[in-house]
């Protein structure tokens, strides 16, 4: 009996002490509880997938898109403005002037405000350099890519306006956020321009540089003598003499980045001769006088393609061994695409340097790995007991 009394005391008391525990939440936050509001997590999952969903919709309105979203409710507002901010694509000047109005209307201070939620921006380098907005990209202190389209810049231009870009955005402090940076269509690839980028991001990881883009030998001939005129597509021997002389510059410019594992530098290794004197035999295509071949579908040019594949290896050797964060290292080629014929050209490790390439390891290159279009090659670097080694094949 007494033991049936302490069991049913301890019951009550537990009861009571699980009562109370109850009724806690339900007296001091009834309010959340009887609520129907969802967890920010998912509000914030919903709103990211419903922008992804319309941005792949040729027709997507932008801004209009998200308007009635940004009227439900504060919370709901604020999610789906830092969703939409996060990323920017600014195509045309009036994009930009929009984009930035509203970034400065959503906070009094715009270091702490909207500006932190921009991650990504994509642009044009003549709209990110355009005033008023220019000197205010400095408030873009959370950026972690940039990507600029510098298509429209020629050699005396590009180096003014990326610089003036630079400044405006690290005038306050270098941008320790910034991990991708690509510029395409670039007239030039130069140190002084890669020494202002190690400066300016010195956490980079991914540093995508190209200048082959602008050449287009799907178009007439006079389009593609026009843009090989204002591109320095293959800067041996006019700016270095030879492949070892601009690998080496190129690597003690980025040398600062300890961060930088995937690097492409998009100019070719092959001579510059070599697209001129290919321009004096290629056939032209039936039909359309007008129109050459380009020297990756050449039979002529194909001759010289094992010395360019050797010379990328040897430049991606040099690079590796200066760089010594670096995984991978891409260049534009002609000879991307491996061959049977090429098999010679697979693989090469740090004490072949200097021998000539008479002791390259040889690789078989049928898996040749071509990333983005065929005017491009990639290598990856294995370090291991104490050596570098490099191929066009992942490890
Ligand atoms: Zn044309
Ligand atoms: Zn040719």
């Amino acid at each position: 009996m007494v033991l049936y009394r302490r069991s049913c005391s301890h019951i009550t008391e537990r009861r009571r002490r699980n009562a109370r525990t109850l009724s806690l939440p339900l007296y001091e936050n009834s309010v959340t509880l009887t609520s129907s509001q969802l967890p920010t997590e998912i509000l914030d999952e919903i709103v990211q997938f419903a922008l992804v969903i319309a941005s792949t919709d040729l027709d997507y309105p932008g801004f209009a898109f998200i308007r009635s979203l940004t009227l439900a409710s504060s919370c709901f507002r604020k999610i789906v403005f830092r969703r939409y901010l996060s990323s920017l694509t600014l195509n045309t000047l009036s994009q930009l002037d929009n984009t930035f109005k509203l970034l400065l209307s959503l906070g009094d201070e715009p270091f702490a405000g909207a500006f932190s939620w921009v991650r990504t921006v994509h642009a044009p380098s003549g709209i990110l350099s355009a005033q008023p907005h220019a000197s205010q990209l400095c408030y873009l202190t959370n950026l972690n890519e940039l990507s600029i389209n510098c298509n429209h810049e020629g050699f005396s231009t590009y180096q003014q306006r990326f610089k003036l870009i630079c400044v405006n955005l690290t005038s306050c402090s270098p941008i320790m956020t910034l991990t991708t940076l690509t510029l395409t269509a670039l007239p030039r690839i130069e140190t002084r321009m890669l020494q202002r980028i190690a400066l300016s991001f010195p956490s980079i990881v991914n540093l995508y540089l190209s200048c082959t883009e602008r050449l287009n030998f799907s178009h007439c001939w006079c389009c593609l003598e026009d843009s090989l005129t204002c591109t320095m597509h293959s800067p041996v021997p006019e700016r270095y003499l030879e492949v070892h002389d601009l690998a080496t510059a190129f690597a003690d410019a980025l040398k600062p980045l300890k961060n930088l594992t995937d690097l492409h530098l998009g100019v070719f290794l092959s001579h510059e001769d070599l697209v001129y004197s290919h321009m004096r035999h290629a056939p032209h295509y039936l039909g359309h006088p007008d129109i050459i071949s380009a020297p990756s579908e050449c039979d002529i040019c194909a001759d010289h393609a094992k010395d360019v594949r050797m010379d990328e290896l040897a430049a991606s050797l040099i690079v590796a061994r200066k760089i010594r964060g670096l995984q991978t290292i891409g260049w534009s080629s002609f000879f991307g695409y491996g061959g049977g014929d090429w098999a010679s050209n697979g693989e090469k490790a740090d004490d072949d340097v200097n021998d000539g390439g008479g002791g390259d390891q040889v690789e078989d290159t049928n898996s040749d790995i071509i990333v983005g279009n065929d005017c491009k090659t990639k290598v990856w670097i294995l370090r291991m007991n104490g050596r570098v080694r490099v191929r066009r094949v992942p490890w």
